[in-house]
């Protein structure tokens, strides 16, 4: 099928819950990918943050094929091999030590907050709210889409659950003032993705912590976006030395594969016994063998040291075009999650850098995300910034 056969096939039976781009992507291999008539682009999305290792990389593929011919499928009912060694994995290299695993971020997320109130219930204990930020993502269920604090995800939905309350990222005091007696965990990305690239100011993570200590509340990590090496450490708590209580992982954890994780602290997990929680395809031989192997690519292959270097090099390219275009506001980023805010809207660039063969996406309307796979080289930097700057070249 060609870009037009397919546009034209999901305009007429997909649901129309996305704007999409009018290409159809094919292939991808390593931070290239191919659409439907053969057109090929250096790839700065990654499926949003998702192909982390990059397109197809070779050993999550094996791991695929070779899990694919022995077990696809068994209910959690049993013990899962694959499960298992993931779990080990991630307690291994993260402050936590047990692991819940779903489908998706919006699970994942919607998993912290249950644990956070069946941890205060179990405990006799009426805490049940939850602090969140404005600006922030945490899923579209319905748990989720409360806790996000952007009024253009919610409209149309009201009336939401009534358990969050709202403040702005990198505010103390506004923490302080919204705990109540009754609050049971305050939920954060630890760098906002959706919202615009939003970096935590010096201390704020670490005062957070303290807050939340002092007053016997849970720290949520959302880390579906930034986690698993985006931010050239597997975890991007680990920039700040500040662990949370309870970690959320998704869209780069399976290094292309749909899975979602709760990583919490034993104190914490422990509130969730047989029953409580559950998700049929939550930590699948499939998809478990193949986050595994995405994991381990990200951790021995040097794709961390790469992805700090490389997202130096981009901030430093970026930082030299604010002189050259007025409209360029602010560079921003940590790691391979990078953000360039401006005073003209980020659709027409994208649209632009598109066309040329590079993709790239917003960040709400006024910031453009950069998010390449974590082997991106130096040169194919220079390309990206080559093509953007002929895009930027027709701003007006
Ligand atoms: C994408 C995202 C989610 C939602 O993940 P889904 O897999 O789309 O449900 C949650 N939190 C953050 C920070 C995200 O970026």
């Amino acid at each position: 099928m060609s870009n037009k056969e397919i546009i034209e096939l999901t305009d007429a039976h997909v649901a129309g819950t996305y704007a999409r781009f009018p290409i159809a992507l094919v292939k991808g291999k390593g931070t290239r990918v191919w659409d439907a008539d053969g057109k090929e682009y250096l790839d700065f999305v990654s499926g949003l943050a998702v192909c982390n290792p990059g397109h197809c990389h070779p050993k999550v593929v094996e791991a695929i094929k070779a899990q694919a011919e022995n077990l696809l499928h068994v209910s959690n009912l049993y013990h899962i091999g694959p499960q298992a060694e993931l779990a080990q994995l991630l307690s291994e290299h993260s402050f936590g030590d047990r692991t819940f695993f779903c489908n998706s971020g919006a699970e994942a997320n919607e998993a912290a907050i249950k644990l956070a109130r069946k941890y205060f219930s179990s405990r006799g204990v009426e805490r049940y709210q939850v602090i969140s930020m404005k600006k922030s993502f945490h899923g579209r269920t319905f748990a989720t889409l409360a806790a996000t604090g952007q009024k253009k995800v919610r409209i149309g939905y009201e009336p939401l659950l009534e358990t969050f309350t709202y403040v702005p990222f990198n505010d103390l005091d506004a923490i302080k003032a919204a705990i109540t007696e009754k609050t049971s965990a305050v939920i954060t990305e630890p760098i906002q993705g959706e919202g615009g690239v939003n970096l935590p100011d010096d201390g704020y993570l670490k005062g957070l912590r303290k807050i939340c200590d002092d007053a016997g509340v849970l720290l949520i990590f959302d880390e579906v976006q930034v986690g698993v090496g985006r931010t050239g450490t597997l975890f991007a708590y680990e920039n700040y030395e500040v662990e949370p209580d309870i970690m959320t992982l998704a869209k780069g954890l399976g290094g292309g594969m749909a899975i979602g994780a709760m990583v919490a602290k034993e104190s914490v997990a422990s509130a969730f016994g047989p029953g409580s929680h559950a998700t049929t395809f939550g930590g699948n031989p499939l998809a478990s063998a193949a986050a595994k192997a995405a994991v381990e690519a990200v951790l021995d292959e040097g794709m961390l040291a790469n992805c700090k270097t490389q997202g130096a090099y981009i901030m430093e390219r970026l930082e030299e075009l604010k002189s050259k275009y007025s409209f360029i506001k602010e560079v921003r980023g940590k790691g391979l999650i990078i953000g360039m805010e401006m005073d003209v809207p980020a659709g027409p660039i994208v649209t632009g850098c598109m066309d040329r063969g590079l993709l790239l996406i917003g960040a709400g309307e006024l910031v453009l995300r950069f998010l390449p796979a974590l082997i991106i080289t130096r040169e194919e930097v220079d390309e990206m910034m080559d093509i953007l700057v002929e895009v930027l070249d027709t701003v007006e």
